[in-house]
């Protein structure tokens, strides 16, 4: 039963990751009153089965809303990196990056929204709305008490689960299928044997047990690697977990100690949601399927949302208008933004889920060396990358389904890149969007006839 206790902020933000704390920091530096709760204990925050890693474009890019990671929150400084597969030959990635140290790097972005005046809520879960039309939530404490908190803004970025976006959040409700949702197993392992180079990554394309997906080794300085594997959850076999001696006989150099930590863990692996707006309610993150449904990154992804949505709904509370029509603005930045690289890359991550693993480790390779051409896609265009997939065409002579594969999906990746790039000015119309949305990646039908 609900307290009843009269509790009234302007934001409430559901979910301390990358995500939420982002946004809470936007939001109380906007000057408003500001809750962030999580289902977890505060000293657990970080601490969720991510691989950590960051490319240096996503590193710049997040260095414009946050102060990006520093001194311990930096695992390991990476210079590139190779990409293999079974029977494929190794490709280098010309990938700079870093890997940070999740557990630290989220104890920061929390500490970072509390010090601009965030109030944090531990160990507290968002049971969902108690009263959706006059913005009321409830919430449970450890205890398993619950309590209603009146707000002008929600902000879900409870991550993958989502609990509100689901559930009567956004102005359309766009539940992703199974085959957009991915799941991953990571360790964070320490070696026997320093690592030969501590600033290279690796990466082995669908090795046994992962399907249509990837397994890592990300070097946690000389002595320490983070290794895991995942794909999408409707070609995993699992336990995930249990390929993860698979995986490691692929890197037969590094002997792997027991593990000090370890988890597997869900997350969205397609377009964003169709609609992360309602009345006083914006989605971030992988809530918003904001991930990049590639390689699954999504902490880059999750800030940026996190800072947009943290702006918004700071500037609603204070101008006293929550309305979608106010609030609309962050979905058109965020479909820019993230809405359009990844629409893009979906249709790629769906060629290679059809392929056979000899032309998946090939394009795979060919996909590795695209460098500049993919990192256009960030861009207002994507004429790049999808004349890349066409060059690839003619090195793929003696593969007639990859062939056809990348003609199809150098046109669809354009023509998604370009509708996410024109999502509606204006709430209304949403529904002529979606509909074109559907035309091009298949309605909710499209998983019926599985
Ligand atoms: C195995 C794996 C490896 C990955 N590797 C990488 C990588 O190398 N690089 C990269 O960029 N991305 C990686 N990702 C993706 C990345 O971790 C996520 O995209 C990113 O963390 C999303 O951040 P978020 O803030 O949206 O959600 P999360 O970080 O998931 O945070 C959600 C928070 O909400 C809380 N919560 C959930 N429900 C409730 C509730 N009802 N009430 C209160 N609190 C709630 C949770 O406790 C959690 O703290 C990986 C993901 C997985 C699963």
């Amino acid at each position: 039963m609900s307290s009843g206790a009269k509790n009234i902020r302007d934001v409430l933000v559901v979910g301390a990751g990358t995500g939420g704390c982002v946004a809470a920091l936007w939001a109380a530096r906007a000057g408003v009153s500001t809750l962030i709760v999580d289902a977890h204990p505060a000293e657990e925050i970080g601490t969720k089965a991510c691989g950590g890693a960051l490319s240096n474009d996503g590193v710049a890019t997040i260095a414009e809303m946050i102060d990006p990671p520093r001194g311990a929150e930096i695992a390991s400084t990476v210079a590139g990196g190779t990409l293999g597969s079974q029977g494929g030959r190794a490709v280098d990635l010309a990938e700079p990056g870093i890997i940070i140290n999740r557990a630290i790097f989220g104890q920061r972005l929390l500490a970072d929204a509390i010090d601009a005046g965030a109030e944090f809520g531990e160990n507290t879960t968002c049971v969902g709305w108690a009263d959706r039309g006059r913005q009321i939530i409830r919430l449970r404490d450890a205890g398993e008490r619950e309590r209603d908190v009146s707000v002008r803004v929600v902000i879900d970025a409870s991550g993958y689960r989502s609990v509100l976006t689901r559930h009567g959040g956004p102005t359309h409700v766009d539940t992703p299928l199974r085959s957009e949702v991915g799941i991953g197993h990571y360790a964070l392992v320490p070696l026997a044997a320093e690592l030969e180079r501590p600033d290279w990554v690796r990466v082995h394309v669908s090795p046994a047990g992962a399907g249509d997906g990837y397994g890592w080794l990300f070097p946690v300085g000389a002595r320490m690697a983070n290794i895991g594997l995942g794909g999408s959850l409707a070609r995993v076999d699992r336990p995930v977990r249990s390929h993860l001696a698979g995986l490691l006989e692929v890197w037969n150099d590094v002997q792997a100690l027991p593990p000090l930590r370890s988890g597997t863990g869900m997350l969205p692996l397609r377009r964003p949601l169709a609609s992360v707006v309602g009345p006083g309610f914006l989605s971030v993150g992988d809530a918003a399927c904001h991930a990049n449904p590639l390689h699954g990154g999504g902490i880059a992804p999750s800030i940026i949302a996190g800072t947009l949505a943290g702006k918004a709904g700071g500037r609603a509370a204070l101008k006293r208008d929550a309305s979608v029509r106010e609030l609309w603005p962050y979905a058109i930045e965020t479909m820019r933004t993230i809405g359009a690289p990844h629409a893009a890359q979906e249709i790629i991550r769906r060629l290679m889920s059809s392929l056979s693993p000899d032309d998946l480790a090939f394009l795979a390779e060919e996909l590795g060396r695209a460098g500049a051409a993919y990192r256009e896609l960030y861009g207002s265009s994507p004429g790049r990358f999808t004349r890349h997939l066409l060059s690839i065409v003619g090195r793929a002579a003696r593969r007639p389904a990859l062939v056809a594969g990348l003609l199809s999906a150098s046109r669809q990746a354009g023509a998604a890149h370009r509708l996410f790039r024109q999502y509606p000015s204006s709430p209304d119309r949403l529904d002529a969007w979606t509909r074109r949305v559907e035309q091009l990646f298949g309605g909710p039908e499209r998983e019926r006839s599985r």
